[in-house]
């Protein structure tokens, strides 16, 4: 009887984990990749973007057994880190994309070690995260985080439906959650042209809808959202018993890089008391320019709501956003609840009340904020806002060049750090235009010469030059415009 109950309960010995057999070869291997990953970083200028093999990378078997480790090394070092976006580059203009930081090497490897989940708990990956919002507070000009809060997102796409989210509950009250929204059709929100479509995608999942979107359009003095239309459509919207949800202005919109006058905006919300939130995703760190640029951010202040990312103007490595809340009890009554399993304590581990799981969409979630703390701390903002202030000036260099030559013309005034221009033609229906400005840049990108991106402005193709890029020279600005130049022979 008892040797039966013994063998029951008997300790099997040769259990396996997925730890290292040998930490001294997987120490060396280590190592060994490293000092590659940092080769790659320091020739960045010689790795631009490369078509990928599509089917090398989507041709590999499910592994069922697993291969040494420094042979999948290889792989990742010769076959995967090789055909990366470009956006490293430092002639890489296209879309919005940030270029990364030597920093983001070092905190990968603290973040990987740790393998914090940040949703909650008491433990110092969240108190880093804290830490930083309240930094991001203090940059912004808002209030602490006694009263202000925010959280830490994958990207002003998922801050955005953050930020809304909070400014649904506040117009119509915490008992929405439970009942959902009956009537979408009366919501309305307010936006300017060029606004991102991460709006209508945070309404759309929101079951909203888009059609809440009213477009106001500029002011022609001020290229800024026209108040007085804006004041007007609220009051139209009123008098049909419509209900605001919020308006949005931009600091930097994505296409031509056009920034509101959110100080006016910011009062006239206040004063209708109205939800105001800004899409900063890229724009809202000119507040750390110089002072020619800075101003575009005045204003900043007065949101209830701000998304912006940090892996696009503030070059952390993807992914990296955050929204602030200024008043941070919107975040927990919009998404506070604590079911029994994640039942908070005074003590241990299930402390460190508020958590973050209740402050956003995501229950366990990464330590990103370790990056972006690890970047200000290496760099200090007095270092980013000067790379800021140099895009700036970039951009405003490659106008001058635009203007400069008979063959290109510039679609847009440069304001900020977004260059648009087009190709000189003769009434050359768009279609065509289109198709020239594509060839020029997919053959700028195939050369690893440079990559811009290509857009429509008012109805006319456009080519698109957004400086972001830390590593970029006003001769990689100069390299350019004689790139695409050459191209018109
Ligand atoms: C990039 C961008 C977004 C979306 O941000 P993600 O971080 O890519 O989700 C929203 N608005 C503007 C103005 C942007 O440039």
């Amino acid at each position: 009887m008892k040797q039966s109950v013994e063998s029951k309960t008997a300790i099997p010995t040769d259990e396996e984990s997925l730890d290292p057999d040998n930490w001294q070869a997987y120490r060396s291997l280590l190592h060994a990749v490293l000092d590659q990953c940092v080769d790659r970083m320091e020739s960045v200028s010689d790795n631009p973007w490369i078509p990928p093999d599509k089917d090398a990378l989507t041709g590999t078997p499910l592994p069922c057994s697993g291969t040494d480790m420094s042979i999948v090394a290889q792989t990742l070092v010769n076959q995967i880190m090789p055909y990366a976006t470009g956006n490293t580059h430092p002639a890489f203009f296209g879309w919005v994309h940030g270029s990364g930081l030597a920093s983001g090497l070092l905190s990968a490897m603290v973040e990987a070690t740790m393998n914090s989940n940040c949703g909650g708990r008491d433990h110092g990956a969240v108190y880093i995260e804290r830490q930083l919002i309240s930094w991001c507070l203090e940059i912004f000009g808002w209030p602490d985080d006694t009263i202000s809060g925010g959280i830490v997102t994958s990207g002003t796409s998922s801050a955005t439906l953050i930020a809304l989210t909070s400014a649904r509950t506040r117009v119509l009250g915490k008992p929405i959650r439970r009942s959902g929204i009956k009537d979408f059709s009366h919501l309305c929100v307010y936006v300017a042209k060029g606004t991102h479509n991460c709006i209508s995608k945070a309404l759309d999942i929101m079951g909203i809808g888009t059609s809440a979107i009213r477009e106001i359009p500029l002011d022609a003095a001020t290229n800024s959202m026209c108040l007085k239309k804006l004041a007007g459509a609220i009051q139209q919207d009123k008098d049909k018993g419509f209900l605001p949800l919020c308006v949005v202005g931009n600091a930097g919109t994505v296409n031509v890089g056009r920034f509101d006058d959110l100080d006016a905006i910011g009062q006239f919300c206040e004063s209708e008391s109205i939800w105001f939130h800004i899409d900063g995703a890229y724009g809202a760190w000119i507040k750390l320019a110089d002072p020619r640029w800075s101003n575009l951010s005045n204003g900043i202040e007065r949101a209830d709501s701000l998304a912006f990312d940090f892996h696009k103007w503030m070059s952390v490595q993807y992914d990296a956003g955050a929204v602030l809340i200024k008043n941070k009890q919107w975040l927990i009554d919009s998404f506070g609840d604590r079911p029994a399993y994640l039942k908070g304590d005074t003590q241990g581990l299930a402390g460190g009340a508020p958590w973050y799981c209740e402050q956003g969409i995501e229950l366990s979630r990464g330590f990103r904020a370790l990056k972006v703390w690890t970047a200000l701390q290496v760099y200090g903002i007095d270092a980013f806002g000067q790379q800021i202030t140099q895009n700036c000036e970039q951009a405003e260099l490659m106008g001058t060049l635009v203007e400069a030559s008979p063959k290109l013309e510039l679609v847009r005034d440069v304001t900020a750090n977004v260059c648009c221009f087009k190709v000189v033609t003769h009434d050359l229906p768009n279609e065509q235009l289109e198709a020239m400005h594509n060839d020029i840049t997919a053959k700028l990108q195939y050369d690893g010469a440079a990559v811009l991106s290509t857009t429509t402005i008012d109805d006319r193709s456009a080519i698109r030059a957004a400086m972001v890029n830390h590593r970029t020279q006003a001769s990689d600005i100069t390299a350019t415009i004689d790139a695409v130049l050459k191209e018109l022979g």
